[in-house]
């Protein structure tokens, strides 16, 4: 049967790079959950919606259509069918995704798209997020859920970042997971049954190395 893996857990934990590299290796689908929500409010920012009005937000969330690519060596995202792979990464949408991601029917839309897309892949995929274990997808073969110290998060943020300064890239980091942590609709979580790996002192190779060996056995 096809293989769904949820990876879960803050910023910076390298959550991306492990589960596309885990998915490549494995020859499973790939779905990056955060593009998603990013692409959700970089729609609402460019359409004029104030999107620290919630009821804005519920009412206009199910208007953009949002599709994902889930080859894991290119993976895409579109937002009515235009590539928005570049401009959800901006610092405005980055600083804005929580208030949008915390409204519940953005929430209800986008993790029903998830589960579309867990369904539709017949060889397996990886799935990466705050709630995969705990929500979308509570009943994934494998649950991991990655942490890291708020230090290395923000290193390797910043290095991501190309030179961001890592003091404010730390702020902005526990900000933006204090905010996903304690929203009421699907916080970020670990769900009971997840492995934690703590990456703070492990490289990228071992972090995958280590997800490769729980989903193989
Ligand atoms: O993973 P990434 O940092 O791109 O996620 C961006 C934001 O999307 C998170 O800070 C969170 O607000 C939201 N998100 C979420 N649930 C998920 C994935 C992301 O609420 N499963």
């Amino acid at each position: 049967a096809a293989v769904i893996v949820a990876i879960d857990g803050p910023s910076g934990t390298g959550k991306s790079s492990t589960s596309k590299a885990v998915a490549a290796k494995l020859g499973l689908s790939y779905l990056d959950t955060g593009a998603q929500y990013r692409a959700i409010t970089w729609w609402m920012l460019n359409n004029g919606i104030d999107v620290a009005d919630a009821a804005a937000v519920a009412n206009a969330s199910g208007k953009p259509s949002i599709e994902s690519g889930t080859d894991p060596s290119a993976p895409t995202i579109t937002v009515d069918g235009q590539d928005a792979s570049g401009p959800i990464r901006t610092q405005e949408v980055t600083s804005r995704v929580s208030a949008v991601s915390a409204v519940p029917e953005v929430r209800a839309r986008i993790t029903e798209l998830q589960r579309t897309i867990a369904a539709g892949a017949e060889n397996g995929i990886v799935v990466e997020g705050r709630d995969i274990g705990t929500t979308v997808l509570p009943g994934a073969d494998l649950k991991v859920f990655l942490t890291a110290s708020a230090g290395a998060r923000a290193a390797r943020r910043s290095g991501e970042l190309k030179g961001a300064d890592v003091a404010a890239t730390r702020e902005a980091l526990i900000k933006r997971d204090a905010a996903d942590s304690s929203r009421k609709t699907s916080p970020l979580a670990k769900a009971d049954d997840a492995v934690e790996v703590d990456t703070t002192e492990l490289t990228l190779h071992q972090v995958i190395e280590c997800v490769v060996t729980l989903i193989e056995g």
